[in-house]
């Protein structure tokens, strides 16, 4: 049997494109091959089993900033199909979004199910036919038809590839376009934690810092945000930010490198600073360890004393030019070794993928291959934590969904 599009990747994109193409061509015949017995899964268990659907940035250019990667080539798809057209487009299959205190956006059910079954009874209602547990492992890109090799030895027949399938993995990397002449940008993880062992900030797990800041060393880049101290290390949106920005730069150092850590805001520091020098100049009676400028956590204030070498009890006024500027250093630029990185549990990309001067801006297909097309984390496409990555997920298997359908 031929079909007229097979969608490679039982995944968000691949469901989301395939049901916008049903939807704008009821008489297609479509298929979703997925090579796991999982289809969704991602989606099942992301934003620890809430799903961060998208976040609240209805502007199209400002959600665009969120992309360490593909920033650029989102705008006009943004134009098209981002955060409003989502919430529509779910809205109109019965499922309320809301917005949580941090922009990040669930069902209002709270559990990603909500999302996972919409999905599924659209592509079953919608006659989508699914074959899982089938991988794809070779294609034969011809004029007029596309023949794919299955691991059950078949060979299925389309029109239209459309290749969801996910983040590249350098090792197996595309293997299922082995045959074609594409660039792929390596792909190195995005959005991890850092590591810091055996430092005793990791006695301090579980204290978080509303408003920090990041600077890795040798890159001029400052990422603000809070900081979770964790068992392992650093973790929280300064550190996720880091992570992501800095992907291909950190994967080259081999996650070996110095970061500067600033326990405040930008705005604070200055302050911080003056109250200190008020504090010696004026005569300050009062114990250091009792005179938190800038009301850290406690546990926090006191190891940064012990660092500085500063006896808790010192009276402020007696502190040293020494002791004074090494307290700033230590609250403003904290040299910390980062050695290695944990995966971020709640979510985790890749950087990387197929190179975005492959496709066509218009609707994601291929310029060497026009009848393949692309949509979601395949392509060099990724976002910071937050609910970004589905957001391209939909987003570009939108615009493919609508390319496609053009074409039929
Ligand atoms: C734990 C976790 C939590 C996350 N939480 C969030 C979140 O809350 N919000 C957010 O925005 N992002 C989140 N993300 C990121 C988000 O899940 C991804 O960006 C998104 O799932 C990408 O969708 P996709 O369809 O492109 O790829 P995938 O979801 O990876 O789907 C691709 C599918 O293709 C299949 N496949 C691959 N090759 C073949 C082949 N040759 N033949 C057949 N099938 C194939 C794969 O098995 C897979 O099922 C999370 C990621 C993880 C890992």
């Amino acid at each position: 049997m031929k079909y007229d599009v097979v969608v490679v990747g039982g995944g968000a994109a691949g469901f989301f494109a395939a049901i916008n193409i049903k939807k704008r061509k009821p008489n297609a015949q479509v298929l979703i091959i997925e090579k796991t017995n999982k289809l969704l899964s991602k989606v099942r268990i992301s934003g620890g089993g809430r799903c961060n659907v998208t976040h609240h940035c209805l502007n199209p250019f400002e959600l665009t900033k969120y992309y360490p990667r593909g920033q650029k080539f989102l705008k006009s798809i943004f134009s098209q199909f981002a955060v409003l057209e989502t919430i529509a487009w779910f809205k109109s299959e019965g499922i309320e979004l809301k917005t949580e205190s941090d922009n990040r956006m669930f069902p209002v059910s709270n559990t990603s199910e909500t999302i996972v079954n919409c999905l599924l009874d659209l592509a079953n209602k919608l006659d989508i036919q699914i074959l899982s547990q089938t991988e794809i492992l070779n294609i034969n890109y011809q004029s007029n038809e596309i023949s794919l090799e299955l691991n059950n030895l078949e060979i299925l027949k389309t029109t239209y590839l459309l290749c969801g399938s996910g983040g590249v993995n350098v090792q197996n990397k595309i293997s299922y376009l082995k045959s074609l002449d594409l660039n792929w940008i390596p792909s190195v993880p995005s959005l991890f934690t850092f590591n810091i062992p055996n430092h005793p900030l990791l006695e301090l797990s579980g204290v978080s810092i509303p408003n920090g800041k990041i600077k890795v060393v040798g890159d001029k880049s400052v990422f603000e945000g809070p900081i979770l101290i964790t068992h392992w290390g650093l973790s929280g949106p300064a550190i996720l930010k880091s992570s992501a920005w800095l992907a291909r730069k950190l994967s080259e150092r081999n996650y070996n490198f110095d970061i500067l850590v600033s326990w405040t805001q930008s705005d604070a520091e200055e302050s911080f600073k003056q109250k200190l020098y008020d504090s010696i100049n004026g005569n300050n009676q009062k114990k250091i360890v009792n005179e938190n400028f800038l009301g850290l956590p406690s546990r926090l204030w006191t190891l940064i004393l012990e660092m500085a070498k500063i006896s808790e009890d010192k009276i402020c006024s007696e502190l040293s030019n020494y002791e004074k500027n090494k307290l700033i250093e230590l609250i403003i630029k904290m040299p910390l070794n980062v050695s290695g990185k944990t995966t971020f549990k709640e979510e985790f990309v890749t950087a990387g993928g197929l190179d975005l001067k492959e496709v066509n801006h218009l609707d994601f297909s291929s310029k060497k291959y026009p009848r393949i097309y692309f949509c979601g984390e395949v392509l060099d496409i990724d976002g910071v934590t937050g609910g970004f990555n589905f957001q391209a997920a939909w987003s570009t298997a939108y615009i493919s969904a609508v390319g496609i359908s053009k074409a039929l």
